[in-house]
C-alpha cells in the first residue's frame, strides 16, 4: 500500500506532482495548504484562526495542522494516501511515525529547486478557480484556464515577499527532512527543475520501472 508524501520548496511543483500522481496511482490526497486557503476563502472558524499566517508567510501552528490531518487521516486509514504539504517540520514528521493517532509514509518525495528559479515561478503561477489546476501563465497573461476555460487567479500568498519569508521558513524547519527521510531509507530526492512532464516521468519511472 502506499502511502506517500511531498516535500519541496514553494513553487517547487508539489500541487501539480501530486495532482498527477494521484491519477496515476488512484489514491486519496491532502493537499494541506490548499485545504487552509479554501477555509480563508470561506470564512469558516478555522480560517479565520490560520488567515495571519497565510498572510505573513508563516507555518501554521504544528498541533493545529496535525488535528486536522489526524481527523482527515482516521477517515482514509484503509487505502493508503498522497499528502501535498505535511509533514513540514521534524515534529510533524516524527508524529506520522510514532503517533498512533496517524500512519507512518512508505515513501517521502523531495523536490529539488533552485531558489532563483522557485521565484521566476511565483511570478506567473496562477490557480484556475473552477478545476483548481495550478498553471504557468505565458507573456501574454493568459486570463482563462486551458483545461476547463476557469477564471485564472494569483495566489493572495503569492508576492516575492511573502514568497521570501516562506523560502526561509522552508530552509529552516522543512530542509531538515531530507536527512531525516533518508536517514529511514524512505526518501526519493527528484529535481523539480525540468517541465512538469519531465519531474512527472521520473517519478513515474519510480513506480512503473522503463527497461
Ligand atoms: P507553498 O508550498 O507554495 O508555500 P502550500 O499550499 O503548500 O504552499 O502552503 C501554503 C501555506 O499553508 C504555508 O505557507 C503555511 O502557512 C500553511 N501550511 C500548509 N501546510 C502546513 C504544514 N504542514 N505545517 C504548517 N503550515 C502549513
Amino acid at each position: 500500500m502506499h502511502r506517500i508524501v511531498l516535500i519541496g520548496p514553494p513553487a517547487s511543483g508539489k500541487g501539480t506532482q501530486c495532482r498527477r500522481l494521484q491519477n496515476l496511482l488512484n489514491l486519496p490526497t491532502l493537499g494541506t495548504g490548499k485545504l487552509l486557503r479554501k477555509e480563508v476563502e470561506l470564512g469558516t472558524q478555522l480560517g479565520l484562526e490560520v488567515e495571519s499566517y497565510l498572510s505573513s508567510g508563516a507555518y501554521v501552528p504544528d498541533a493545529l495542522i496535525m488535528e486536522l490531518v489526524k481527523n482527515w487521516m482516521a477517515r482514509h486509514s484503509e487505502s493508503g494516501w498522497l499528502l501535498d504539504g505535511f509533514p513540514r517540520t521534524l515534529a510533524q514528521a516524527e508524529a506520522l511515525e510514532v503517533d498512533v493517532s496517524f500512519q507512518a509514509p512508505t515513501l517521502a518525495i523531495a523536490l529539488e529547486v533552485p531558489q532563483h528559479e522557485l521565484e521566476q515561478r511565483i511570478a506567473s503561477r496562477r490557480e484556475c478557480a473552477d478545476c483548481g489546476a495550478t498553471v504557468s501563465v505565458g507573456p501574454s497573461n493568459e486570463k482563462n484556464c486551458k483545461e476547463c476555460g476557469g477564471l485564472l487567479e494569483s495566489r493572495a500568498d503569492d508576492d516575492l515577499e511573502n514568497f521570501r519569508r516562506r523560502f526561509a521558513n522552508y530552509s529552516e524547519l522543512t530542509q531538515p527532512l531530507f536527512d531525516y527521510y533518508a536517514a529511514n531509507g524512505k526518501l526519493l530526492t527528484i529535481n523539480g527543475s525540468g517541465t512538469s512532464d519531465e519531474v512527472f516521468a521520473v517519478i513515474n519511472n519510480h513506480f512503473h520501472p522503463s527497461g
